[in-house]
């Protein structure tokens, strides 16, 4: 067993996994960094040092090939501190436009890659003492969002999966947590074709290190059972707003910040 807490990141070559990888190795810990991008992994294995990482080509879809990469870091590490689901896809656009084989893509990778993930970490999970599942959904699982309908869709299924595991596996010792961001600066919003009106009305206000950051808060809360956390003001507008305000008066605004 490795003498350092180790986590284990999907999607990490970009963004927010890579944020996170980051983030992670500067505090000591073991990273493991898989991504469709296997040689964009392995630069940063090379960064923080070969011994400190391993870099492997994963798609989450896989869930043969996700089992056998967890396999395969246990073997290495002895201990899983904490699984960050974090790989994800985004295609927008009005729901009827958009082919049949994106909606799909979407809940392959954004729903049933968070699936794999955790049913292939559970018993490393187990065997960790004090260790946590985190995944990353979105602010869209706050409330459906036009031009968003299948990505939030999968972010609303992903949140509640979140919530039945923070209580299925809190026996086992595993915190299980969920990210819900607004939109973040990352390849993955400023590769959209044709952003939809609320990347603009509402901005792209965070950064990649501040769910980083967050990220690493959840991993280290060991206070109450937390189970939802929501990164910067906006987000927390967002999410405090459709709790405590009727659903017309949510209605109205999600239409009024999506031009539909
Ligand atoms: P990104 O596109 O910048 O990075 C995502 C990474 O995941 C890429 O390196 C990509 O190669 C990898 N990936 C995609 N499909 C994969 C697959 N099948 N198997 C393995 N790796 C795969 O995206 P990001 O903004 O860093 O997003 C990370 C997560 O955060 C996603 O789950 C996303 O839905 C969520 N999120 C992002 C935002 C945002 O505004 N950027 C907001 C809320 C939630």
């Amino acid at each position: 067993m490795i003498d350092r807490p180790a986590i284990f990141i999907t999607g990490a070559a970009a963004g927010i996994g890579r944020a996170t990888a980051e983030l992670y190795a500067a505090k000591g810990w073991f990273v493991g960094l898989y991504d469709l991008a296997g040689s964009a992994c392995e630069g940063l294995r090379q960064k923080f040092g070969p011994e400190f990482a391993i870099a492997e080509s994963l798609d989450v879809t896989d869930a043969a090939a996700l089992e056998a990469a967890l396999t395969r870091f246990w073997a290495k590490t002895g201990r899983l501190d904490v699984m960050f689901n974090n790989a994800g896809i985004l295609h927008t656009g009005d729901f009827a436009e958009m082919s049949l084989a994106r909606h799909h893509a979407l809940v392959d990778v954004n729903l049933k890659g968070v699936i794999n993930g955790a049913h292939a970490a559970f018993p490393y999970l187990k065997q960790t003492r004090r260790s946590a599942l985190i995944n990353m959904a979105s602010a869209s699982a706050i409330n459906g969002t036009p031009a968003f309908a299948t990505y939030g869709a999968t972010k609303f299924a992903v949140k509640g999966l979140t919530e039945a595991l923070s209580i299925e596996w809190a026996q086992h010792g595993i915190r299980v947590m969920d990210l819900l961001p607004l939109f973040v600066a990352t390849p993955m919003v400023h590769n959209v074709a044709a952003p939809p009106a609320s990347v603009g009305r509402l901005g792209i206000n965070l950064k990649a290190d501040d769910i980083a950051a967050m990220v690493w808060s959840a991993s280290q809360w060991r206070l109450w059972p937390r189970t939802h956390w929501y990164p910067g003001l906006q987000t927390k507008l967002l999410a405090w707003s459709n709790k405590l305000l009727p659903a017309m008066v949510n209605r109205f605004s999600t239409k009024l910040v999506t031009g539909y």
